[in-house]
């Protein structure tokens, strides 16, 4: 096995001014790659998850110029001095936006003790940092754990077609529940409808969003997952029925502008006078506070819903790494069609794939 000694990865370039990201936020470094001490392992990274709080903790300052971008991983074990990996092993990590890096017994170079090998026959590999991943954890927390709708009850989901909104829907679908979703494009809201199979799907870019989300929920909305903010949200306050239960998962369109805590407090102060009339339950949702009770029973549930064919995915997937900046901002513009991930190196465990370019999967041959 030949051990690399250089690495390539993108680092910040400047501290991000209020906005989206532009092209000087981040650099491109070559550099020697340490090789792995005792109890380490070396990683090539196949395969980079792009999120959108990773613009969070780069405006925030958790993440200064210098910094490796932070993102989590699947990767390879390439060397290993470590009594836990072996080489060849595929592994869920977190090296970041670089084409290699170390774990140690359980930790990665971020302090992550997330780390485990994956079980190559059960999925794609991908899907540890999508539905098989925090995407799917957290959709399953808000849903399944925070807001447990009942069968019959009118469930909406913002950001539908992407990685949370896809698992948060079908989920809620498989409760039982009449479950509507709000996307952009129509393509989108087809796809919401045909493939995920939810009952109805509203564009938030119509003119008509507003009416046309009252006339998709004749019953009001009893749940609410929310990942967008903002006029998306603004539709939904009014529908809302008496005791109905608001996951606050995330507020994408605001992310630009503020930080998260200003827009969390704008959020709040909207949608105050909804909540005392409806008495409603909102639910602030952090997926790391359920990894450490959840995470088990949450994989070997949701293996069983895609293995069903009751819960089907959709990724985006853009091939090389120094295409990451670029996936990174259409994903945080809504320009991503299902979950955003940046192929980096050549996916041995799955013949069909790597296709080149963006592609999707699983939800075609289902
Ligand atoms: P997605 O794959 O859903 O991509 C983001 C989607 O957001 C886009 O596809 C777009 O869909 C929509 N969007 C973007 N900008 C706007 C806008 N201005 N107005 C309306 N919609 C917009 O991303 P993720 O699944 O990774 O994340 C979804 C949400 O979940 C985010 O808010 C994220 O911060 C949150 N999250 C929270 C976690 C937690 O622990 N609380 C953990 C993980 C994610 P469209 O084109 O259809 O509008």
């Amino acid at each position: 096995m030949q051990i690399h000694s250089r690495n390539d990865a993108w680092v910040l370039g400047r501290e991000p001014p209020e906005g989206w990201p532009t092209d000087g936020d981040f650099r491109w470094v070559t550099r020697d790659q340490q090789l792995p001490d005792r109890g380490q392992a070396l990683t090539k990274t196949l395969y980079l998850s792009m999120d959108p709080y990773q613009w969070g903790r780069r405006r925030s300052g958790t993440e200064v110029p210098g910094d490796v971008c932070h993102g989590r991983t699947v990767s390879e074990v390439i060397a290993s001095r470590s009594d836990v990996y072996r080489e060849g092993d595929i592994i869920f990590n977190t090296n970041g936006w670089q084409r290699f890096g170390l774990v140690g017994n359980g930790i990665d170079i971020f302090g992550y003790m997330f780390p485990r090998i994956l079980d190559m026959n059960s999925a794609p590999v991908s899907t540890a940092v999508g539905i098989l991943g925090m995407l799917g954890l957290t959709a399953y927390a808000g849903i399944y754990l925070q807001c447990r709708p009942q069968a019959g009850e009118t469930v909406v989901v913002s950001a539908a077609s992407g990685g949370v909104g896809q698992a948060a829907g079908q989920i809620a679908r498989i409760l039982g529940c009449r479950v509507v979703g709000i996307a952009g494009q129509q393509s989108k809201c087809r796809f919401v409808t045909e493939e995920l199979r939810f009952d109805a799907c509203i564009s938030h870019l119509s003119p008509s969003y507003a009416d046309d989300l009252r006339e998709a929920c004749p019953d009001g909305i009893d749940v609410y997952f929310e990942s967008v903010g903002g006029s998306v949200y603004e539709g939904v306050l009014p529908l809302l029925n008496q005791r109905s239960r608001i996951t606050l998962c995330g507020m994408i369109s605001q992310y630009g502008n503020t930080l998260p805590e200003q827009a969390s407090e704008r959020w709040r102060t909207v949608g105050a006078p909804f909540f005392q009339k409806q008495n409603v339950t909102v639910h602030p949702l952090f997926v790391g506070n359920f990894v450490q009770d959840h995470q088990t029973t949450f994989l070997e549930t949701m293996a069983g819903w895609i293995k069903d064919g009751l819960i089907r995915y959709r990724e985006d997937i853009w091939d090389g790494l120094e295409q990451a900046p670029d996936g990174f901002a259409a994903m945080l513009k809504g320009k991503n069609f299902g979950k955003t991930l940046i192929k980096v190196a050549p996916d041995a465990t799955t013949d069909d794939i790597p296709k080149p370019g963006r592609s999707n999967r699983n939800v075609l041959e289902a």
